[in-house]
């Protein structure tokens, strides 16, 4: 019974704001059950009455009138009950999902570098469907047990025999103990199930966002082989609650039988003791099998109650993570239009390493320029990228935005100055417009065309079969890496941010097509913040400064002239990369 006050508690909160629906579920409810242990009583008065001989074509007209009209009032008050409890189930599944989904939106990097995916989705389904299961079907569970229960034995117990009536219950406390030894055992082994099932989840995920590299290195054999052992022990986990359930079933039948064996042998010793009436025997046997729902729903009371117990506690495990990325309490408004981007003296770490990623960072970029970020894989680019949009929280140094550290802005506010194309190309299953417009839901025709102009992204629209309204992403046709590219260039470019960053994202078109997008970016963005990271060091020629980053530092800094006149790491590379085009010209 702990379980099911321990679960109660939990969803209170639900139970309060819906209270008057619940007022009414219950009402109903009862009302059923009321109904429902009528008709035996009328079966007996009838039988005696032919038992005593005295009835009679009205007395009989009566019984069948009453009967279908209390059959009629069951089936209104059923609907109703049934309409209101489990509507109320589904509507906590929506109101706990959204929450859940909202959560998930603020979360931090540092939260997706912690729990992992299929882990996340398992707690959004089959969780939070158990959880349901206890505001619709455990309060249906709770009440029948209760008072659906209290008024059969009444109904045997007054209007019956009390003596016959405890005999016959004398298999019942089984029952009870029954439930409390399966009860617990049904709590872990579910855990334990669901466990697997989130384990299950994560590796079929990982095998299928994978597939192509998994082939690559013909690795199936090994992929196959791991996901069998995941099934497997999904499998065994599922087998031993079915096998802790499938104890249950027989176990209620048994006692029944032997209650229903009580009930028959010593029900005829009394009516031949004139101690009860043929009609009450039949009764008292029909009421003894109705007893079997309320028994059985208080062991399915623990039961859903231990389940969704489990299930919440994994959810709110989750909801209870916070966002490292703490909002300001007041925060400051920084306007719409940027002015300044300031780095200093930024180191970061992520939390699960244990270098620097970036040390002591220093810029300053003025509306309108440029800026470029060079330097070898894992140097630190990205890093840089991701502080600016307040991905991580910043413990050493500061960003300021117009003069304000970003810390003291709300995450939305920042955010919102950043067109940002990331190195992994990021396509969601629609049509190729949808995904151009992904930041600009109202973009009219011409804006979208614009947008595939300046990412010189035209040419490719054409070799689609239906153009831009050609399906893309999950099951979509596949575009090339260049292409993708190209289009999430269009994608940044047609919310015409404050300041567009490109995180490498130039490395998959040709010398060419990387001038024509640039030549585009600075025409249509004169007055406008970018910030360009690249390997090719061509793409970030023009820009007003360029740092070069080595082990997370700025080893060198300036612009192409000054950095070419330096002699260091970016003279030598960007001699060397011209060399490498010239050859592949030739
Ligand atoms: P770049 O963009 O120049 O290739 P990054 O900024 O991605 O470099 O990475 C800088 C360093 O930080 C690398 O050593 C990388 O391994 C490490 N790093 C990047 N992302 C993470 C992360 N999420 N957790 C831990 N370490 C990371």
């Amino acid at each position: 019974m702990i379980i099911v006050f321990s679960m109660f508690k939990k969803i209170g909160w639900y139970l309060k704001e819906n209270w008057v629906r619940y007022l009414f579920a219950i009402t109903f409810l009862n009302f059923a059950s009321l109904v429902s242990v009528i008709p035996p009583k009328l079966l007996e008065k009838g039988i005696d009455q032919i038992v005593n001989k005295s009835l009679t074509k009205q007395s009989l007209w009566l019984l069948i009138i009453i009967l279908v009209a209390i059959t009629l009032f069951g089936y209104i008050v059923s609907y109703a009950w049934n309409y209101l409890l489990f509507g109320a189930g589904i509507k906590l599944e929506y109101t706990i999902r959204k929450r859940y989904f909202r959560h998930l939106l603020k979360m931090d990097n540092t939260f997706y570098e912690k729990n992992i995916v299929g882990d996340l989705m398992a707690r959004a389904t089959s969780d939070l469907n158990a959880v349901s299961m206890t505001a619709g079907y455990g309060i249906l569970t709770l009440v029948d047990s209760i008072v659906y229960l209290l008024m059969i034995l009444f109904m045997m117990f007054y209007t019956i025999s009390y003596k016959l009536t405890l005999a016959s219950l004398i298999p019942i406390p089984f029952i009870v103990l029954g439930v409390r030894i399966l009860g617990d055992k049904i709590h872990k082994a579910y855990s334990e199930s669901q466990n697997a099932f989130s384990e299950l989840n994560n590796k079929v995920l990982e095998s299928v966002t994978g597939v192509r590299v998994v082939r690559a290195y013909v690795q199936e054999h090994e992929d196959i082989k791991r996901l069998d052992e995941s099934s497997i022990n999904a499998y065994n986990k599922n087998l031993k609650l079915v096998r802790i359930n499938a104890l249950f079933d027989p176990f209620f039948r048994l006692v029944f039988t032997l209650a229903n064996t009580i009930a028959f042998s010593y029900g005829t010793y009394l009516v031949l003791h004139q101690d009860l009436t043929p009609g009450q025997l039949v009764s008292f046997v029909i009421y003894l099998g109705m007893l079997g729902w309320p028994m059985f729903a208080l062991g399915d009371l623990v039961n859903i109650m231990s389940r969704g117990n489990a299930s919440y506690d994994r959810i709110d495990n989750i909801m209870k993570q916070k966002s490292e990325i703490i909002e300001p309490e007041n925060p400051v408004d920084v306007g719409q239009t940027l002015q300044s981007l300031e780095f200093r003296n930024v180191s970061f770490q992520y939390p699960n390493s244990e270098f620097y990623a970036i040390k002591n960072i220093n810029f300053k970029l003025e509306r309108g320029k440029t800026l470029g970020i060079v330097g070898k894989t894992g140097s630190g680019k990205t890093t840089i990228i991701r502080q600016m949009l307040k991905q991580y929280r910043l413990k050493e140094g500061e960003v300021l935005i117009n003069g304000v550290n970003i810390n003291d802005i709300n995450t939305k506010d920042v955010r919102k100055f950043f067109g940002y194309v990331p190195q992994e190309h990021i396509l969601f299953t629609g049509t190729v417009k949808k995904n151009i417009a992904f930041g600009k839901k109202d973009a009219t025709d011409e804006e979208i065309e614009e947008a595939i102009d300046l990412a010189s992204f035209r040419k490719d629209i054409s070799f689609l079969d239906e153009g831009l309204d050609t399906i893309v992403g999950e099951q979509g046709v596949t575009l090339s890496g260049g292409q993708k590219q190209r289009l999430a260039i269009a994608r940044a470019m047609i919310t015409n941010p404050e300041v567009l960053i490109l995180d490498d994202s130039l490395s998959a078109v040709d010398g060419t097509t990387e001038k024509e997008i640039l030549r585009n970016i600075k025409r249509v963005r004169k007055n406008k913040t970018t910030v360009i990271v690249a390997h090719r060091l061509s793409a970030v020629e023009h820009a007003d400064e360029i740092i070069v980053l080595a082990d997370g530092e700025i080893i060198e800094r300036g612009n192409h002239e000054q950095l070419m006149a330096l002699n260091g790491w970016y003279s030598k590379q960007y001699i060397h990369q011209q060399m490498l085009e010239k050859r592949g010209g030739e």
